[in-house]
């Protein structure tokens, strides 16, 4: 076929098809349709729950609706699917959600897979403990312990290689089996960030703690789909419009204020 042809057959089909493949790979082009797919926790007191009764409650839900409505998609035009630690990277390249919040540390490993937008907020990895227990004083303490953490995430395998090269590492694909396993004496701690771990001893104040001294910096970002970087800056300019108009706040005050956590600052958004 002559190229001229070849050209026409393409612009026709690209009119017919309204270039839907590219299109419903930007954050806009899902947008515009009034519908995102959201990726998120269901088991992360504070920040993202799934509630008995069907709701979806916390502060990386407040953000999520929060960028969606900035977004021009209303509540209701929300799909959410439930991420883990091990399958937010795979759920955003495979098209299952449009955005992940979901206490989503920026990496630059991760980046080579997907894009952030953010950091909307940050907090550092911590320990949690039993409520007795007042050997494990911090991360070096934990030699010859069983420390649980969740695959997929970065925390317990920081842990061995900074601070205890004889620790035992357990993995769960949960953290409330964590939880379950600490409360249970298979395990003797925790590792995750601190604003994680403050949800769970709210839970359970009398037979749980936070050692609460911090041993790194989490900048949680929203994560895209690489090669989008008009979704990233409209979701960068949503969350400055959060802080701003302080629904930021708010929002902290109302899921994250009753744990006790210490509620930061909020980050400069730096991921453009
Ligand atoms: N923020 C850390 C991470 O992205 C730990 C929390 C989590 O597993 O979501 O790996």
């Amino acid at each position: 076929m002559p190229l001229v042809r070849v050209m026409a057959v393409l612009l026709l089909l690209c009119a017919l098809t309204a270039c839907s493949s590219s299109d419903s790979d930007t954050v806009r082009g899902a947008a515009d349709g009034g519908r995102l797919t959201i990726g998120i926790r269901f088991d992360q007191p504070g920040l993202a729950e799934h509630t008995l009764d069907g709701r979806f409650v916390g502060f990386d839900v407040d953000v999520a609706e929060y960028v969606a409505g900035q977004l021009g998609v209303h509540p209701s035009g929300i799909t959410w699917r439930e991420t883990t630690s091990a399958t937010r990277e795979t759920d955003l390249t495979s098209g299952n959600v449009d955005l992940v919040v979901a206490t989503y540390s920026i990496t630059d490993k991760r980046k080579q897979l997907i894009s952030f937008a953010g950091p909307y907020f940050e907090t550092g990895q911590d320990l949690l403990v039993r409520h007795s227990d007042n050997a494990i004083t911090g991360p070096e303490a934990l030699n010859g312990r069983r420390l649980c953490s969740v695959t997929g995430s970065t925390p317990a395998q920081e842990v061995k290689t900074r601070f205890a090269q004889a620790v035992q590492l357990v993995e769960y694909p949960r953290y409330p089996d964590c939880v379950t396993a600490l409360l249970a004496g298979q395990v003797d701690a925790v590792t995750t960030d601190g604003v994680i771990l403050a949800g769970y001893v709210m839970q359970n104040p009398e037979l749980l703690k936070v050692v609460g001294k911090p041993f790194s910096t989490e900048r949680y970002g929203i994560g895209l789909r690489k090669g989008d970087p008009e979704g990233q800056h409209a979701i960068d300019d949503a969350i400055q419009q959060m802080v701003t108009s302080g629904r930021w706040l708010d929002s902290l005050r109302a899921n994250i204020g009753p744990s006790g956590y210490p509620l930061p600052a909020p980050p400069t958004v730096t991921e453009r």
